[in-house]
């Protein structure tokens, strides 16, 4: 008998079926995360009947896991506007209130493609960071986070490793006069002037995780990131490495990768693992665009990676090198934004009292604001931002499956190329065919 109550539901938009070879299928929602194993029959059927949208050739027991796991929805709702409240939420969320201080805008390396192509030799002052304590003091008062900590860029942040050390005690005091619990800080640096005290110093005053950057092997890394004198900085850098592992509870190895460095990269996990397979490290490979700094254009970056071979390097890496730990390890989640520079209480400090929304764009034209007696003062860049976000003029991100997962991808990257921002297309898709493979391998 038809069952009325059926013809209210539709198929979820973000329902993904996986087949293995074998025959067995998995059956994933981008936007509840639900996953299910489902026989060959089963899953026939039921690709047909929501392809179909033919909810009645379903037995009771189908129907209801299906009904509560967000892969048949009513069908009044348009999935969109669940994906921009989760979207919101995140961006207003007042309790994830986050700095990352930029002590100085000058840098002892000379990348060509460093997308802080206006380096500057300015520092913040002793009289700025009186406002910015001011500032942070109002805000964990109004926030109320459940803890706070501080990260530091640049810049190079090493080149100010005095100020580091004072600022992190006088925010010790501010969070406890706040009653916030201090959680540790980090740092992103290229790790050139780390050596054994100054990776003391660092820990002694919470930092407790730290980035530090290669782009590929010896040869590869020497041509990219330079001194200033032109000398390259690999063996330095990779003792820093060594250096970090044993202070730090978290080094993340970050690689700059593109089409020309990344089996360089993987030679070099390959033949350097007793540096690199240590449990307190993690690999993550990013995407090298040497367009950033202006010396090519987007169009003729030949050797920019695209999301798909981004991931597929990521997953060799950790399917390769399996007992070195890569970022890529963490369980399928939800997201509501992509990261701090679309969350309203995360702030980029830098010289000047300037604010920034991202720590990969701190260029004169990219301030969004000022700290003016302790209070945050936008400017129009500030409100910019968000005609930016993936839901104004985007017909591609709003049709796609993986948007609940990819959120449109770096937001800094949709303001400065346009909507959409295809750099991070098939990113996620092939992160989830690698963790479906995998999920798999360990069923059978
Ligand atoms: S950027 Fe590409 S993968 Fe991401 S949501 Fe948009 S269309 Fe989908
Ligand atoms: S805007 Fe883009 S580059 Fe900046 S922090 Fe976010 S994801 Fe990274």
């Amino acid at each position: 008998m038809k069952c009325m109550e059926k013809d209210v539901y539709k198929s979820s938009q973000y329902n993904i079926f996986f087949e293995d070879k074998a025959g067995v299928t998995l059956l994933y929602n981008t936007f509840t995360t639900a996953l299910i194993k489902l026989t060959k029959e089963k899953a026939e059927k039921i690709k047909i009947t929501l392809k179909l949208n033919d909810l009645n050739e379903l037995e009771t027991d189908e129907y209801n896991l299906l009904i509560n796991n967000g892969f048949i929805i009513n069908n009044k709702i348009n999935e969109i506007d669940q994906v921009k409240f989760r979207y919101y939420r995140g961006v207003f969320n007042s309790r994830d209130f986050r700095v990352t201080i930029v002590p100085t805008l000058n840098c002892n390396l000379n990348c060509p493609y460093c997308f802080e192509r206006d380096k500057r030799d300015e520092n913040i002052t002793l009289k700025e960071y009186e406002e910015i304590y001011k500032f942070i003091d109002k805000q964990l008062f109004i926030c109320q986070p459940n803890d706070f900590g501080i990260s530091w860029y640049g810049g190079e942040p090493l080149l100010e490793v005095d100020t580091i050390e004072n600022i992190s005690n006088k925010i010790d005091i501010i969070c406890k006069n706040n009653n916030i619990k201090r959680a540790c800080d980090s740092i992103v640096t290229n790790g050139y002037l780390l050596d054994e005290d100054c990776a003391k110093r660092l820990f002694n005053c919470g930092i407790k995780k730290i980035q530090i950057t290669l782009d590929g092997d010896r040869d590869a890394h020497n041509k990219q990131r330079i001194l200033k004198n032109g000398e390259g900085t690999f063996d330095k850098i990779l003792n820093s490495i060594i250096i970090a592992q044993r202070y730090f509870e978290l080094v993340t190895v970050r690689f700059n990768t593109n089409k020309s460095n990344h089996e360089g990269i993987v030679r070099l996990l390959k033949n350097k693992s007793d540096i690199f397979n240590k449990n307190n490290i993690v690999i993550s490979v990013g995407r090298l665009k040497n367009y950033l700094g202006g010396i090519v254009s987007k169009e003729n970056d030949n050797d920019c990676l695209n999301g798909f071979e981004l991931q597929n390097i990521q997953g060799y890496i950790d399917n390769y090198y399996k007992r070195v730990k890569t970022v890529n390890k963490m369980p399928i989640q939800i997201k509501h934004t992509n990261c701090g520079a679309e969350s309203h209480k995360c702030f980029i400090i830098g010289p000047k009292l300037k604010i920034y929304k991202c720590a990969e764009a701190l260029g004169y034209s990219d301030s969004v604001g000022f700290i003016v007696d302790g209070d945050f003062q936008p400017n129009e860049v500030f409100w910019q931002w968000f005609n930016y976000n993936i839901f104004n003029n985007n017909e591609k991100c709003m049709s796609c499956k993986y948007v609940p997962m990819c959120m449109g991808g770096c937001p800094s990257s949709r303001k400065r190329l346009g909507i959409p921002n295809n750099e991070i297309c098939g990113y996620w898709e092939q992160w989830l065919n690698i963790k479906f493979n995998e999920l798999i391998n360990t069923l059978n």
